[in-house]
């Protein structure tokens, strides 16, 4: 297969927040990697929505339904 640079950097990404979602399932700390707060699983999220993953400054904002 042959990806672009871009394609890359999105895949990687994408399987950078699923591996970080997992952690916060098993009940891990995660750190934001851009404030260093951590990653807090939010399922109270809005009606409709399956809840996100988010730090305290919004920097790191993972919705729930990438997994
Ligand atoms: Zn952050």
């Amino acid at each position: 297969m042959d990806f672009s640079q871009l394609n890359k950097a999105r895949a990687k990404s994408f399987n950078d927040q699923k591996a970080l979602l997992k952690k916060l399932s098993k009940g891990q700390t995660v750190l934001c990697t851009h404030c260093n707060q951590p990653v807090l699983l939010d399922l109270t999220g809005a009606e409709g929505t399956k809840g996100s993953a988010h730090c305290a400054k919004g920097c790191t904002h993972i919705a729930l339904d990438l997994m």
